[in-house]
């Protein structure tokens, strides 16, 4: 182990926790197919999420894959240039066509306001991220998606137990998918889930994601391998009696965080408005052109320093070879994506960093300002 610092680190309960899970899973031999704690895992993840139905995945990506199948989703589809390849690779991998639309910088969300002049004949969908666990405009989203007769799918890999006004964010939309993989707030080495709204979307998604089988000589449909096996899913009962406590942990650290930056307006914490019970996904910054540095020179300075902050989400999707060639990639129509790519790094935030670390970085953050105040 490395004495550097990453951006983030998975939650790890103790080991002597997990042994009597795995010693049932070698007394039964169930490793996976819909397996005991896959089912346990399923109830009891809806139930502390505070959504309907939820059909487990091997990672959130097959879940976004799948999720798109699942709704026969074709053509073109609306989503988000700011946000992890996965996101927009998912339509790819279906043959469907991305339409990037540029971000509202507040949120830095799809903008409801672009939605509209984006929507085309062939559009059957919008993929938006809640990025970072800060919630999309819903409402907004959502009467678009009515008047146009769009589906809509929340990439919510970065919204678990995200909840506004009180209730689940995961209950928007047709779908909603989370990633459980080993950087998320909750872990079950690789995971994902699509939250389904009713029983009969979940049978078809349980049937996509185990080859098409509805029993052992029926296939309904082209489905694929998508399962968690029972090791993950024992892993996510074990996470789930520790959760309160790691967002409890994630909430005092971004805290700390907030107190040592306000000192440093040109350094901007992202964070959702107060009606948002949030997960303290991620610890993200705005670089203004205030501060000493630039964003990519405070980046070599911190690492420079043994802290490793990412710069999520840099360089746009809509950059990269597979996307730029779209009319909708055009840097000129993403400037709000573009400028925020530019300015954003992500601070380490994860439950176990020790405080005075948290302290060492807010530090060097304060650096740059003692050396310009002592060179005028
Ligand atoms: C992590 C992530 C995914 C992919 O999830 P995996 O479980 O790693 O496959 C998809 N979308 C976003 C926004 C993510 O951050």
């Amino acid at each position: 182990m490395s004495n550097k610092t990453p951006v983030t680190s998975p939650f790890l309960p103790p080991l002597e926790e997990f042994v009597p899970y795995l010693q049932q899973i070698w007394d039964n031999k169930w490793l996976t197919n819909n397996g005991p704690f896959h089912q346990q895992l399923e109830a009891e993840l809806a139930a502390y999420l505070g959504v309907e139905h939820l059909s487990l995945f091997a990672n959130g990506t097959l879940a976004l894959v799948t999720a798109l199948q699942a709704l026969r989703i074709g053509g073109e589809v609306i989503t988000t240039p700011y946000t992890f390849a996965a996101t927009s690779h998912s339509l790819l991998w279906n043959g469907i066509k991305p339409v990037f639309v540029d971000i509202d910088p507040s949120t830095c969300n799809l903008d409801p306001d672009r939605i509209e002049e984006a929507i085309t004949p062939a559009t059957t969908a919008i993929l938006p991220v809640h990025c970072y666990g800060i919630p999309c405009n819903v409402e907004r989203i959502e009467r678009i998606a009515d008047t146009y007769g769009l589906k809509v799918i929340y990439d919510a890999a970065h919204a678990f137990g995200v909840r506004q006004n009180g209730s689940s964010i995961l209950q928007h939309g047709d779908l909603s998918i989370l990633s459980f993989h080993a950087t998320k707030v909750f872990n079950t080495f690789e995971g994902g889930a699509i939250v389904c709204p009713d029983a009969k979307i979940k049978q078809r998604i349980d049937y996509l994601k185990n080859f098409g089988f509805a029993n052992e000589v029926t296939i309904v449909a082209p489905g694929i391998n998508g399962k968690m096996n029972e090791v993950s899913a024992a892993m996510g009962l074990l996470q789930l009696r520790h959760i309160d406590a790691a967002l409890g942990a994630r909430a005092t650290i971004f805290q700390r965080y907030a107190k040592g930056l306000a000192e440093i307006p040109s350094l901007k914490l992202i964070h959702p408005p107060s009606d948002v019970a949030w997960n303290h996904a991620y610890c993200p910054v705005l670089v203004s052109e205030d501060y000493p540095l630039s964003r990519d020179e405070l980046y070599e300075l911190l690492k420079s320093q043994d802290i490793l902050a990412r710069r999520y989400f840099y360089p746009l999707i809509s950059s990269f070879p597979m996307y730029r060639g779209l009319p909708s990639a055009a840097p000129a129509r993403l400037a709000h994506a573009a400028h925020i790519a530019e300015q954003i790094i992500c601070l380490p935030i994860f439950p176990t960093i020790a405080p005075e670390e948290v302290g060492r970085v807010i530090g060097i953050l304060h650096q740059p300002l003692t050396k310009q105040a002592s060179s005028q």
